[in-house]
């Protein structure tokens, strides 16, 4: 079995991408290499960001690794909350984020949002990229309690269900950064 390092410290993403992975790759994160830098993400874009991490590990513990950089794009919020994500609400966490979109979204008939994912790929000294998107609406509170982030409040097209009551076999068929990963397995498949 290959072993690729996922430069995350977020278990819930670790164990999607995990599923997706196995059993080809064993899929290290950041707390199974003892790396505890919290990385900078200072980039401007979802890619900049992805390859901020993936050439982090890869300077400092020479292993193939790959970084996934995901956030929520608003259509009506000018794409926000975008790269900021994760903060959109300081450092209050998931429950203040998605109470602020949703905050700013009141009285806003236009729902349209999407979440995107880009995934860097750093091997044998080349670098990659990979892209996720799926398109949804906002809905207007919160339902469901699995998954995390903006789960709650997205509902996927095609769905009248949100990705936080589905389950994680079921958001792995079609989210942003299962369809990311998928093509980051193909290309890892193809190139053995
Ligand atoms: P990250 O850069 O991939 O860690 O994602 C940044 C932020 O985007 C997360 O902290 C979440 O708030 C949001 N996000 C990314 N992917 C998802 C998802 O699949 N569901 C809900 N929120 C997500």
């Amino acid at each position: 079995m290959r072993e690729l390092v996922f430069a995350t410290n977020n278990l819930h993403k670790t164990a999607e991408v995990r599923q997706l992975l196995a059993p080809d790759y064993k899929v290290l994160n950041l707390q199974d290499i003892g790396c505890t830098t919290d990385i900078p993400e200072t980039g401007k874009t979802f890619a900049e960001n992805a390859a901020l991490k993936t050439t982090f590990v890869h300077t400092h513990y020479q292993m193939d690794c790959f970084a996934d950089d995901s956030g929520l794009e608003v259509e009506a919020l000018n794409y926000e909350p975008g790269i900021y994500s994760a903060r959109y609400a300081g450092q209050r966490g998931d429950q203040a984020n998605l109470e602020l979109v949703l905050k700013k979204m009141e009285g806003q008939s236009n729902r349209k949002a999407r979440f995107k994912t880009v995934v860097s790929l750093v091997q044998n000294n080349q670098s990659y990229f990979f892209e996720g998107v799926i398109n949804g609406t906002l809905r207007l509170e919160s339902a469901g309690v699995k998954g995390f982030g903006y789960d709650p409040i997205f509902q996927p097209d095609g769905y009248d269900i949100t990705f936080a009551e589905m389950t994680m076999e079921e958001k792995n068929e079609i989210s942003h950064r299962a369809q990311a990963m998928r093509k980051l397995i193909t290309f890892l498949k193809s190139a053995v």
